[in-house]
């Protein structure tokens, strides 16, 4: 029997790098993230949030995913409105990858929002990947153009370690790379 297990993680937790891991493993991994990213590009899609959130939202016709990302989370409706165009098209993609990847014994699902958005039931095992808090904000620092304020706010709209740990199958405590590594082939033994 196939086992798809979700992996998700906080901001600046390291889900990618394990992520990565596992690719590097052979084992498939879909990206909710990127996929969300390839879906918006689709023209049916980019009508879609245009007939809702106008032309201002693109720049030389390309959409401007900073702009709408500061609209919608400064207002729960539009958030609703937006995922209401978005989520059908992602799941269409994860769908076809799914089907696409029928005779792999071990897919995983990774996104930030694993619980926030629900999509945690569809899995039968979840792995969180941890770290300390300010180990993370560091992380994040030194990786994108932003500031300890923003990281904050991310931080807020999503649920804390304890929340997702009370969840999750298997915890990966991820500060020292080597030692996340020893933590995922354990329960890649167990899966
Ligand atoms: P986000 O939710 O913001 O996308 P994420 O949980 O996917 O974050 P990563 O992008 O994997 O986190 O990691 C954040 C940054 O920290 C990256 O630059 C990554 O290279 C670095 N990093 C991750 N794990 C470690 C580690 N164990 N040691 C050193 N650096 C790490």
């Amino acid at each position: 029997m196939q086992k798809v297990v979700g992996l998700t993680g906080g901001i600046g937790s390291g889900k990618t790098t394990i992520a990565n891991y596992l690719v590097s493993l052979g084992i498939p991994v879909y990206i909710a993230d990127d996929a969300g990213k390839k879906v918006m590009q689709q023209q049916e899609i980019t009508e879609a949030i245009e007939s809702k959130f106008g032309k201002n939202i693109f720049e030389n016709e390309q959409l401007n995913r900073s702009k709408l990302a500061e609209i919608v989370f400064n207002n729960p409706d539009q958030l609703k409105e937006l995922n209401a165009i978005v989520h059908p098209a992602v799941k269409r993609d994860y769908k076809k990858w799914l089907s696409e990847h029928a005779d792999f014994p071990l897919l995983v699902y990774e996104s930030a929002i694993l619980f926030e958005s629900g999509s945690y039931k569809d899995f039968e095992y979840i792995i969180t990947v941890t770290a300390p808090l300010e180990l993370r904000i560091s992380r994040v620092l030194q990786r994108d153009n932003t500031q300890r304020k923003q990281i904050l706010k991310r931080m807020d709209a999503q649920w804390t370690d304890e929340q997702r740990i009370s969840k999750s199958d298997f915890v990966i405590e991820n500060i020292d790379i080597d030692l996340a590594k020893d933590e995922i082939n354990k329960i890649l033994k167990i899966l």
